[in-house]
């Protein structure tokens, strides 16, 4: 808590002052989506930072969707959003709504611009409408129509919505200025014709507001005291903020902007990952290689982790790109006392132990984590076969490898000393067994002090260990290339998904249940995957390495 009143954000002054001054009687903040494709990471930002104010200030937060474009939006997208924001620990359906709830309001809305004198309908063409706005440096023109009485735009804007005109042929503006210097007061646009079915209210409307326009509605009708939404929005702010005085709200909300979470070697962005989706680049939106919010689920990242990450990252004014690696960092930090250390091998080797009684078999007792007492103990199976990473045996090491060769003895984790007398290769002249000897002496546990070994490998006992699939992952963006090129493409990455059909698991995991997680010694964090992974064929995804490149 201390460190709270150091690290508080801008908005948190923003907000606070207010306060002060009693100028909301309630702080409402909320999140509205379009309902055009599935949340993701940056997502997750905003929900959290929306959702943290409103709880922090004894206020309401709202989930919207603001589905008021009904060109590409689908009820698919609404239900994985609710999922998806549930999953993130909020309650999404308390103060649930639906930007198109509003279209009388708003229909309302416009009709008492227009009486003020601060709306009228154009009949300029999309393209003349573009001319007469001029650019940045030089001025707009006004159109011919601008000056239509009260009566005759009262007119003409009803039959737009009665159907009497036709797809693109007149709209409904703002009357500002079309010399501003800012553009998007230029006598924008506030409605337009479109024969398009809504998902919600069907074929009720042909004229659907745009979004600079319907947004502050949907604000102000709901009582958000904070607009709170990302930094292209700033030069909108002017027509926000027209839109709510103009209207005459006894409680104008108000926008504020903060900079949008970028990651490197990631994709953000709903089209693009939309784009990836539909061309099957990837499995569906929840691939676990994806940074949407499913993505991340199916992949075994906790809401914790990404809780933690939000925070680390902060709230700013200014655009950068946060180092993927200090994201790798919180989900390992998350889940480092919490899951199960366990056994597994990846790329197998046989290992006969040529000193151990055939058909014998004991259970040696192991911390579940080594840094975590209080998730007790279990027990493995060890026998005369084994199963070892294929890398951690060689025939000819160089300097400073310290696992198995010929002659060299190596610490098995919770086992015993083994000793490498022997191995045997196939007519390809691959190693395909290992021959040991075991020192009883040595027994984890025992106290054994009797001589060091400077390795340590992981392994499990052949007869007793499960077979698994487990696909491990990569950046789907090249590392070595340019995050994008020019046409907005991506330079994909070749290795994003290896898929490892031939590893071996210890017996433990037999009921490990889709989305159960755990950390496999030396190799990282792994998860149970919820669409492919059954109790006969066990698929894990890799959620993590153990390596960290980040530098606190
Ligand atoms: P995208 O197309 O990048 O997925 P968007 O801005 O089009 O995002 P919306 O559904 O319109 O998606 O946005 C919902 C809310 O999420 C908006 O307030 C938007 O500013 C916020 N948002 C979107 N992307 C990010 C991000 N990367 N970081 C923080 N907030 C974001
Ligand atoms: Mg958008």
């Amino acid at each position: 808590m201390e460190q709270e009143v150091i690290s508080k954000n801008f908005i948190e002054q923003i907000i606070e002052k207010d306060i002060e001054e009693g100028v909301y009687p309630k702080i409402v903040t909320r999140f509205p989506p379009e309902p055009n494709g599935y949340l993701h990471i940056g997502h997750a930002k905003s929900i959290l930072l929306n959702y943290g104010l409103a709880q922090k200030y004894n206020g309401t937060f709202h989930l919207r969707f603001d589905d008021t474009n009904p060109m590409k939006e689908k009820a698919e997208y609404v239900d994985s959003m609710i999922r998806d924001i549930e999953w993130l620990g909020v309650d999404a359906k308390e103060h649930l709504y639906f930007a198109s709830d509003y279209f009388d309001q708003m229909y309302e809305a416009a009709v008492k611009l227009i009486k003020k004198g601060k709306a009228y309908v154009c009949d300029l063409s999309p393209e003349e409408i573009r001319e007469y706005r001029g650019t940045l440096k030089e001025p707009g023109k006004d159109s011919p129509y601008r000056n239509r009485t009260v009566e005759e735009n009262l007119q003409l804007f009803e039959d737009m919505k009665n159907g009497k005109v036709e797809d693109g042929k007149k709209v409904l503006r703002a009357k500002i200025d079309m010399a501003s210097g800012n553009i998007n007061m230029r006598d924008p646009i506030l409605y337009r014709v479109a024969r398009v079915e809504h998902h919600n209210t069907k074929d009720k409307w042909c004229i659907y507001p745009m979004y600079d326009f319907a947004h502050p509605i949907e604000d102000a009708i709901e009582g958000v005291s904070h607009s709170i939404c990302t930094l292209e929005f700033e030069d909108h702010r002017p027509l926000y903020e027209w839109v709510v005085n103009e209207l005459e709200y006894e409680h104008p909300p108000k926008q504020i902007e903060f900079a949008k979470l970028y990651l490197d070697h990631v994709i953000t962005g709903k089209r693009y990952i939309k784009k990836l989706v539909d061309e099957k680049i990837v499995d569906g939106w929840d691939d676990p290689r994806l940074v949407s919010l499913s993505g991340l689920r199916r992949r075994g990242v906790t809401k914790d982790a990404i809780k933690m990450f939000m925070e680390l990252v902060g709230v700013s004014k200014s655009h950068s790109t946060v180092d993927y690696a200090m994201f790798e960092y919180c989900i390992r930090e998350d889940l480092k006392l919490k899951r199960p250390r366990m056994m597994a091998v990846l790329d197998p080797i046989k290992v006969v132990i040529t000193n151990y009684p055939e058909g014998e078999v004991e259970y040696l007792e192991v911390e579940n984590n080594q840094e975590n007492e209080e998730m007790g103990k279990r027990t493995v199976p060890f026998c005369r076969e084994l199963y070892i990473e294929r890398e951690d045996f060689m025939e000819e090491p160089p300097k400073k490898y310290y696992r198995f060769f010929p002659g060299n003895e190596v610490r098995l984790k919770n086992a015993y000393f083994l000793k490498c007398n022997d191995y045997i290769k196939d007519e390809n002249g691959v190693v395909t067994e290992i021959h040991c000897t075991y020192d009883k002496e040595t027994k984890s546990g025992s106290g054994f002090t009797g001589r060091k070994v400077k390795g340590t490998i992981h392994w499990v006992a052949a007869p007793f260990a499960i077979k698994a699939e487990v696909r491990l992952y990569e950046n789907l963006v090249d590392e070595n290339a340019e995050q994008s090129n020019e046409d907005g493409s991506y330079n994909l990455n070749p290795n994003s998904l290896t898929v490892l059909k031939n590893c071996y698991v210890e017996p433990n995991l037999k009921d490990a249940k889709p989305l159960d997680s755990f950390q496999f010694l030396r190799h990282g964090y792994f998860c149970v995957d919820e669409k492919d992974s059954t109790p006969e064929h066990l698929v894990f995804n890799r959620i993590v390495s153990m390596k960290s490149s980040y530098k606190k």
